[in-house]
């Protein structure tokens, strides 16, 4: 795909029930994207496919795969394991691909410390109300594990300030093409620099802050942080 060279690395995190997985469905067969497939030690949920949505492991194999160094970050989250298995993501950018991982905000910040060049995007759903509404309408968790989801939901809201990005997925159409935008303005970046990440030296111009690329949609996302902000201090 691209004549630059390698692909770049992203990471989409946000709450359980968010619609990342959504997303990233939405993004499959775009040209030049690829999604790594976790491995997790958690049952299937109906319509989860083997290799697919995840490799569905046993402890043994996930404890294996630790040992033998093959994550690139792991966690464990609502007490399963899930991992990021490092080759095929590598084989992957290195042949060019951008390759999108959804992992949680643990992970993500894992994945920031290996690879500092990490682009990372938060997907907020567009209220609280809505984000309890879609968990409920699953309709694959008990009322307990979606209050669990829910507490974690703050604790991941709160660190979204580590992000490059904010996506807010109200519609899914435009939370996805937002998302591609995304890709596609990294990848048109590299024109800029191709110089320097060509022969894969840091580029030599100052690094944009965090700050500025948190994407503020007409006011919209800012709103919204600050109301997810304003729940917690309640
Ligand atoms: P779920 O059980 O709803 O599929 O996922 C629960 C959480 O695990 C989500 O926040 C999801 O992003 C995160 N997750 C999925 N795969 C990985 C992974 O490989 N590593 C980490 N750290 N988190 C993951």
């Amino acid at each position: 795909m691209d004549d630059v060279g390698k692909g770049h690395l992203f990471v989409i995190s946000g709450p359980s029930g968010t619609g990342k997985g959504s997303i990233c469905a939405g993004l499959t067969g775009k040209p030049g994207v690829a999604l790594s497939v976790s491995m997790t030690t958690r049952e299937p949920r109906k319509n989860e496919v083997d290799g697919e949505n995840y490799y569905f492991v046993e402890k043994e194999m996930f404890q294996k795969t630790i040992k033998e160094n093959g994550f690139y970050e792991y966690a464990e989250i609502f007490g399963e394991y899930y991992g990021t298995p490092k080759a095929p993501v590598r084989e992957m950018i290195d042949s060019g691909l951008n390759v999108i991982l959804e992992i949680d905000v643990d992970g993500a910040m894992q994945i920031k410390e290996k690879v500092p060049e990490v682009i990372l995007v938060f997907i907020l759903p567009p209220s609280p109300e809505e984000l309890r509404r879609r968990m409920e309408n699953r309709g694959t968790e008990t009322s307990e594990r979606i209050e669990k989801r829910l507490k974690r939901a703050d604790i991941e809201i709160a660190q979204i300030d580590k992000y490059d990005y904010c996506v807010i997925n109200d519609k899914l159409e435009k939370a996805t093409e937002d998302m591609y935008a995304i890709i596609q303005s990294e990848r048109l970046r590299d024109y800029s620099q191709a110089g320097t990440r060509k022969t894969g030296k840091l580029p030599d111009i100052p690094a944009i802050s965090r700050a500025a690329r948190l994407r503020i949609e007409e006011g919209s996302a800012e709103a919204l942080i600050n109301r997810y902000k304003k729940g917690r201090a309640n």
